[in-house]
């Protein structure tokens, strides 16, 4: 269905279960198959095509895909969606889009939790930018916030693409919140597990918790609904309970 070079269809003969780091990230570069005819067309305008489909833009704010490059760092992002259900997504630029993975609990700094990451469709570059409201009955309708943003880099030296498409990547976060080194592996269809390594910068804390405003603007969810003219009370489930103390939450999602 996805035109997505990571999808499951064109990955699946690459994939088999988690390799031994050490082993994995020597064999990593001659490991990756070219997907056939990859280069026939633009790769980042086809990887959006998912993106595009799912949305009608005469009613979302949410950008439409125009511009298909950008310089310097690679950029990631990481925003807080109350939609139906409440999640982070995970988005890494790689090729002139946004691999995007909804991961329910959010990404954790403790090295012993295994985060689940939903791959979904490519998103494009602009949304990193995007804070705001998707009307209720469009896709995804709910609250976005920028949680967290910055660069990132595969630890290898290798091309992001395939180091995504290879389904198992280490690789290094430079934003506001998250940061270190993190695992990212592929498990099944389109299921990926998230996890931070053990570095400096591992935390047994709920970042969730103690870090719950956008990284851009400060504001809560509810702060962003009620600025945008979104659904308040649905935005205020996704905010701690109490603002004055946060670390007593416990949230499910
Ligand atoms: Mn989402």
């Amino acid at each position: 269905m996805s035109a997505s070079p990571w999808s499951c269809e064109t990955i699946e003969s690459q994939h088999s279960t988690p390799k031994g780091m050490k082993a994995a990230a020597t064999k990593r570069t001659a490991s990756v198959k070219r997907p056939a005819k990859r280069a026939a067309q633009p790769a980042s305008t086809r990887r959006l095509d998912a993106y595009r489909r799912k949305r009608d833009f005469s009613r979302t704010s949410e950008p439409k895909p125009r511009r298909l490059s950008s310089r310097g760092a690679l950029r990631v992002v990481v925003q807080k969606h109350r939609a139906t259900a409440l999640h982070y997504d995970f988005r890494l630029e790689a090729g002139g889009t946004m691999p995007s993975w909804a991961v329910p609990k959010g990404p954790s700094l403790d090295p012993r939790q295994r985060r689940l990451a939903m791959e979904v469709e490519d998103h494009p570059l602009e949304y990193a930018s995007f804070e705001g409201i998707i009307p209720e009955g469009e896709y995804g309708g709910g609250t976005v916030m920028i949680w967290d943003e910055g660069a990132w880099a595969p630890m290898e030296d290798v091309d992001p693409v395939k180091a995504i498409a290879s389904g198992e990547m280490r690789f290094v976060l430079a934003g506001t919140k998250l940061k270190g080194s993190w695992t990212l592996v592929r498990t099944g269809d389109r299921t990926w597990l998230l996890m931070k390594r053990k570095d400096e910068y591992a935390r047994a804390a709920d970042i969730e918790e103690t870090e719950p405003r956008s990284v851009r603007t400060k504001r809560l969810l509810a702060d962003i609904a009620r600025d945008e003219g979104g659904d308040v009370k649905k935005a205020a489930t996704g905010d701690p309970k109490r603002r004055a103390d946060t670390r007593r939450r416990k949230e499910s999602c």
